[in-house]
């Protein structure tokens, strides 16, 4: 038996001490590739190494540990496949402290426990540390999980920052070699499959009064931008009859958006930006420009609604004399949890008493990324107020402890034979 007592402020300590290492004095604030990002993945890969871990930096900058099981622990040539768990090291600008860091942290203290007490677990354990999931230095996103699952396109590397560096020559600066890049691309083989535990970021869990929930799948999004353009004039001398109001269309749109998907079930739309033209206090809008994000763990229910939110808008445009013209930027399809794997967490979660809440997660995470490559799993966190991605992002010391206990039970009862193949 072990003693789980002080996982949940080992948790913190080392959640707080990798929060001292930000880019801005007054926040946290740490992208991927820059110094701080460097000082984290040591700091990451001296507590693998205090846990019994093998450590190695990849390609890409992603920080590995490696926990051997129990028959490659006398023969390090060995390399059984591995369950890999871990989550990402860089945050957004002025962001939280959990979000991302509790997915590296909660399997590393977890791994500790374990081999404080001489347990080699009958299969090896990756813990990684993802190099950039937030994609707030680059253009791009997810490049360090997309390395390993080998859809990272070289030409990504091109890519630059706002000072003109790019992914290349931040890797170089890193002490990495880009030409290097396949070398972080592991094999389907090498991995049983990914669990990744993650603040919601959200507030079912904290609405629920449940510590912990497992994902069953995280939602496709499609986005669109929409320009809806009609006649500027003065907005004394047109009368109400005669106008081509491109705002007023607009906002008839944007209820529109609303109601279709208040209609459905884990369907969610956002209008995020808006701009109208000429934007003059006595000027009828000629012009007006709108996002749309849209999302569900269901692609056909979301294409259902991107095709109903379309015959609206066409019927607008004719009412209204407008020309409405919406235009797909963005389309990422659904990715399922692996049942399997989520049934073991939840029986996990079970076990320990708690009622085990099924949701899906409507934001991005590195497992969409490896769900190219192998089977995956995420557990979510409550957060206080479902708060993310800014300073008051916080959970509590007894949720960071019923984490790891319910990841621990999982690793213990995690029996790599008795998954099935699908
Ligand atoms: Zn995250």
């Amino acid at each position: 038996m072990i003693d789980t007592e002080h996982l949940g402020v080992k948790i913190f300590e080392y959640i707080d001490a990798l929060a001292e290492l930000s880019e801005h004095p007054d926040h946290l604030t740490r992208c991927s590739l820059t110094r701080e990002h460097k000082q984290a993945n040591a700091m990451v890969e001296q507590w693998m190494q205090t846990a019994g871990m093998t450590t190695h930096t990849d390609a890409i900058g992603n920080i590995i540990g490696r926990y051997a099981g129990q028959t490659e622990a006398s023969d390090e040539s060995a390399k059984a496949p591995a369950l890999l768990l871990g989550s990402h090291l860089d945050t957004v600008r002025n962001g939280g402290r959990f979000d991302g860091m509790l997915g590296v942290i909660t399997p590393l203290v977890c791994i500790g426990a374990l081999n404080a007490h001489g347990i080699r677990l009958p299969f090896a354990v990756e813990v990684v540390g993802f190099c950039d999931e937030e994609g707030v230095r680059f253009p791009s996103t997810l490049f360090g999980s997309r390395a390993i699952a080998g859809t990272l396109n070289s030409d990504t590397l091109d890519q630059c920052d706002e000072n003109g560096i790019s992914i290349a020559n931040a890797l170089r600066d890193f002490g990495l070699d880009p030409d290097n890049l396949k070398s972080a691309q592991r094999a389907v083989t090498d991995f049983l499959g990914f669990v990744e535990i993650h603040i919601e970021q959200g507030p079912v869990l904290e609405t629920q009064n449940i510590p912990v929930g497992v994902v069953s799948a995280i939602s496709g999004a499609a986005r669109y931008q929409v320009s809806v353009t009609g006649q500027a004039g003065h907005a004394g001398t047109v009368p109400m009859s005669l106008r081509q109001d491109a705002l007023t269309g607009a906002a008839e749109c944007l209820l529109a958006i609303e109601n279709v998907c208040s209609d459905h079930e884990g369907l969610v739309a956002t209008v995020g930006e808006i701009k109208a033209s000429p934007g003059a206090t006595n000027v009828i809008p000629g012009h007006v420009e709108f996002s749309i994000d849209i999302r569900s763990s269901e692609d056909s229910i979301r294409q259902m609604a991107e095709r109903e939110i379309a015959n609206i808008f066409a019927q607008i445009a004719i009412d209204r004399k407008l020309d409405i013209q919406p235009v797909k930027t963005y389309e990422a399809g659904s990715v399922d949890c692996d049942k399997q794997l989520t049934r073991l967490l939840a029986d996990s979660i079970e076990s320990f008493g708690y009622p085990v809440q099924t949701m899906p997660s409507g934001a991005g995470h590195d497992a969409m990324a490896l769900a190219e490559l192998t089977r995956i799993a995420m557990l979510f966190v409550r957060c206080k107020g479902g708060i993310s991605h800014h300073p008051d992002e916080s959970i509590t010391v007894q949720d960071a402890h019923a984490v790891a206990d319910v990841l621990l039970r999982f690793l213990q009862r995690f029996d790599p034979a008795a998954l099935t193949a699908g």
